[in-house]
């Protein structure tokens, strides 16, 4: 699998202040990934520093396998586009204008793609609409287009749905998919919003205080968020080789802990284990929230 970013202990300090500590992210091609973490967790300084607007104090990353000391950085950054904080946005022009000074910037010879690109973020039908009249989320749309103005095949976010509407907020989210479905577009987007990043993410990376403390890709963690069993044994093999051979989905999690996934009657499931002698010390369900995931990660304290 080809790795689009890989940070390696970037470590961003201001004065005494850590900012970022040991965060390391590693980004697949094709991938959703959401930089989730609460506000001050470091998530725009990452994202800066990964986009050139700021160096890091310590510590290495990649863009496309080049390094971010060799000179060929600037090169693989043409192939980024990217929205930080707010974005870039003429107010007093049209969406095309802005569109068009945009091409001009990145050096694009030819508007021809500029309908189409227009088409693709929604915004055909703003005629002479000014931007600064535009509703947030189609200030955010018009910011995602300028960023795709050099034909990107890595976009970055930047919390694009903060402060939208509902509605804003499924049109981002539909453009977001389009994008890295139909355009094949690797996204790294950063929010606080963990549920709503769950709309889409194929991919999460956990920050918190400046270090990024979980990656795990969607469908691990939503096997976690399955309904499980917690079986405390003490024969722990007898209970593998049962499972095994019934086709049991199971993870050993230590010498006397299986957790049992799938959706199983409790008491029969104990009764058919009984019936081989295989006795559980110990059996409960639990079943996790994403919520809860994400607060034991963190070790509570506010999500916002
Ligand atoms: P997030 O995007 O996750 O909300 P930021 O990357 O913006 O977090 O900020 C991470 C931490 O670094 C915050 O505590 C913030 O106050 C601090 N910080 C950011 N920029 C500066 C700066 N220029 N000088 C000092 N501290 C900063």
């Amino acid at each position: 699998m080809e790795i689009i970013l890989e940070t390696d202990n970037l470590e961003k300090k201001y004065k005494d202040f850590k900012a970022l500590n040991h965060a390391n992210i590693h980004i697949e091609k094709g991938a959703i990934y959401g930089l989730i973490g609460k506000n001050g967790a470091g998530k725009t300084t990452l994202i800066r520093i990964i986009c050139g607007l700021q160096e890091p104090t310590n510590g290495r990353f990649t863009i496309y396998g080049v390094d971010n000391n060799s000179n060929n950085i600037t090169d693989v950054r043409k192939r980024m586009g990217a929205i930080i904080e707010t974005p870039s946005i003429y107010g007093e022009m049209t969406a095309k204008d802005n569109l068009i000074e945009q091409y001009k910037l990145v050096g694009v010879p030819s508007l021809d793609g500029i309908d189409d690109l227009l088409k693709l973020v929604g915004l055909s039908n703003t005629g002479k609409k000014k931007a600064k009249n535009f509703s947030l989320g189609m200030k955010q749309r018009l910011g995602i287009a300028i960023a795709l103005a050099n034909n990107p095949d890595f976009l970055i976010l930047d919390e694009p749905i903060n402060g939208l509407d509902p509605q804003g907020i499924i049109e981002i989210r539909e453009l977001i998919l389009k994008l890295n479905k139909e355009k094949r577009i690797t996204i790294l987007i950063s929010s606080h919003y963990l549920d709503e990043l769950s709309k889409i993410a194929t991919h999460y990376g956990f920050l918190d205080n400046g270090s990024i403390i979980k990656e795990i890709s969607s469908e691990e963690l939503m096997k976690k968020m399955e309904r499980k069993l917690i079986l405390k044994v003490t024969n722990e093999i007898a209970f593998v080789k049962y499972f095994e051979e019934h086709k049991i989905s199971y993870e050993v999690i230590d010498d006397s802990t299986i957790y049992v996934y799938g959706k199983y009657n409790l008491s029969k499931f104990i009764n058919e284990l009984s019936k081989k002698n295989l006795i559980a010390d110990e059996v409960h369900e639990q079943k996790e929230s994403l919520e809860n995931y994400y607060m034991n990660l963190i070790g509570g304290g506010s999500n916002d």
